[in-house]
């Protein structure tokens, strides 16, 4: 059988097995003022955190896993595929949730917000209702699928949010700071929806407790990974280095 280019791509990129995201050399400036500079990491492990000072560079390394930003220098590759080249399928692979849901709920209501990702994607309409009556009950939503998603409470939108996302079965998901605008009640709600999930999650925060049991914590300090190790090595190396 012959394939059109575009049919090979696709085929080849679901045979490509889940092996990790690998960043090489990477360099990134906004303009001239370079925010991180020759970061190099191999990630695989299901848990990873990202913490450091504001504007050490955290959130542009998140957006740099799933291709939202492309590296200035240096190349990201996710199970093979440059993000710099192969970023629909990158994006597929890897989903990205905001720290502030409002940047990510973009229809009117809960249902067809939640079914946005997976219509985009051409899925057929009753896989996409399948998946979204799954995705709502799952996170407590069910019973506002009509409602105007605006209306929806600070921890609702979160969960809207990361619903959003998972609809569309990433393998791995990318936090920015998902519970920074969140009360108590919702950040524990959040960080035990982030601790159920199958997939591997690379969370940035400032909320220290969520990375008790991650399996790796790396800190960002002016654009640079400073500290790589285990939650138990590096958070308190970069709280007494802050102190
Ligand atoms: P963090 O998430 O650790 O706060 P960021 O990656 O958001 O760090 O930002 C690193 C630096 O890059 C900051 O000084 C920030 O002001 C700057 N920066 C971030 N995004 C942009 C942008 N789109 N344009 C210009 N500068 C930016």
């Amino acid at each position: 059988m012959r394939w059109g280019r575009r049919e090979a791509a696709t085929a080849a990129a679901v045979a490509l097995p889940r092996t990790a995201v690998e960043l090489r050399e990477v360099t990134h400036s906004y303009g001239d003022r370079t925010v991180l500079a020759g970061v190099s990491l191999t990630l695989k492990e299901p848990r990873i955190g990202v913490i450091g000072a504001n504007g050490s560079g955290k959130s542009t390394f998140a957006r740099l896993l799933n291709g939202l930003v492309v590296p200035t220098s240096g190349a990201v590759l996710v199970d093979g595929l440059d993000t710099r080249t192969r970023a629909r399928e990158v994006r597929r692979r890897v989903g990205f949730v905001f720290q502030d849901p409002d940047a990510q709920i973009v229809h009117p209501t809960v249902a067809e917000d939640v079914a946005f990702g997976p219509a985009n994607q051409g899925l057929p309409a009753e896989e996409i209702a399948r998946r979204v009556d799954d995705v709502l009950a799952r996170y407590g939503l069910a019973g506002h699928r009509d409602h105007p998603a605006h209306l929806l409470s600070g921890g609702q939108k979160q969960l809207l949010a990361i619903a959003g996302v998972l609809v569309m079965r990433p393998e791995r998901i990318v936090f920015d700071e998902p519970t920074t605008l969140l009360d108590l009640a919702n950040t524990r709600r959040v960080a035990r929806v982030i601790d159920e999930l199958e997939q591997d999650v690379v969370v940035v925060t400032h909320h220290l407790d969520l990375l008790a049991g991650f399996d790796r914590v790396l800190v960002f300090e002016d654009g640079r990974v400073a500290a790589d190790g285990s939650p138990a090595e590096t958070v308190p190396w970069y709280v007494t280095r802050t102190g």
